[in-house]
């Protein structure tokens, strides 16, 4: 299973490989953005660890929700209510329950992919994170019966495959559609870090 205490430490390593590939998330962003991408995130997430550092909620959807609220007011920029759309979605959809199993997991990364898609009205081939998220879910819910650790392993997967496919691809949500054809031939930074993310988890995770 996994409690609450295992969730903040998802969400710990998870901030740890932002601040890790913080520069080259900003390097993904330069071309096709505003080179702030691996900022935003690693701001974000770096309040996101100190406020579970004073206290962590009491379970998996309180902290999640925490992070949610806290990504959603501190990081500007289209990432930050991305993402915090989607730890919202997570929260609301795993409600009080204290402990997640497997499928409580497929079912999180489903609302995750939900709450981006509602907030960003992005499609699979759009060149964003959601090319990176979709087929993690499939992956996810395909490997649900291995458990969470491989679950997650294997939405971390496709969702490699799915950031790198996004590098052909002309952008068509974002500050990146600004650039029209000129965004082809670039990996999306969204994308490349919802991939990090979920390594992150299914590392610490094992
Ligand atoms: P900003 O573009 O405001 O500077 P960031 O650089 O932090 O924000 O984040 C950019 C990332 O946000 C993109 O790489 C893309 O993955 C994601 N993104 C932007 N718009 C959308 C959208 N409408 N739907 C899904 N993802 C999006
Ligand atoms: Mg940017
Ligand atoms: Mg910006």
């Amino acid at each position: 299973g996994c409690g609450a205490a295992d969730v903040a430490n998802l969400l710990r390593a998870g901030a740890a490989t932002i601040a890790e590939h913080r520069v080259e998330l900003i390097d993904l962003d330069r071309p096709i953005g505003d080179a702030d991408h691996g900022e935003n995130l690693n701001r974000g997430f770096g309040f996101v660890v100190s406020t579970l550092d004073t206290a962590v909620p009491e379970t998996p959807g309180g902290v999640l929700k925490l992070a949610a609220t806290t990504l959603i007011s501190k990081v500007g920029g289209a990432a930050g209510p991305l993402y915090g759309t989607a730890f919202l979605r997570v929260a609301t959809t795993l409600g009080d329950r204290p402990d997640l199993d497997a499928s409580a997991v497929v079912e999180a990364l489903r609302a995750a992919l939900a709450g981006v898609v509602a907030r960003g009205k992005a499609e699979v081939g759009d060149a964003t994170m959601v090319d990176a998220l979709t087929p993690a879910v499939a992956a996810a819910e395909a490997a649900e019966n291995d458990g969470i650790a491989a679950l997650l392993s294997a939405a971390a997967d496709a969702a490699d495959q799915g950031a790198e496919s996004t590098e052909p691809l002309i952008a068509r949500k974002g500050r990146a559609s600004y650039l029209g054809e000129r965004s082809v031939g670039h990996v999306d930074p969204g994308a490349r870090s919802t991939a990090l993310l979920l390594r992150a988890f299914a590392e610490a995770a094992r």
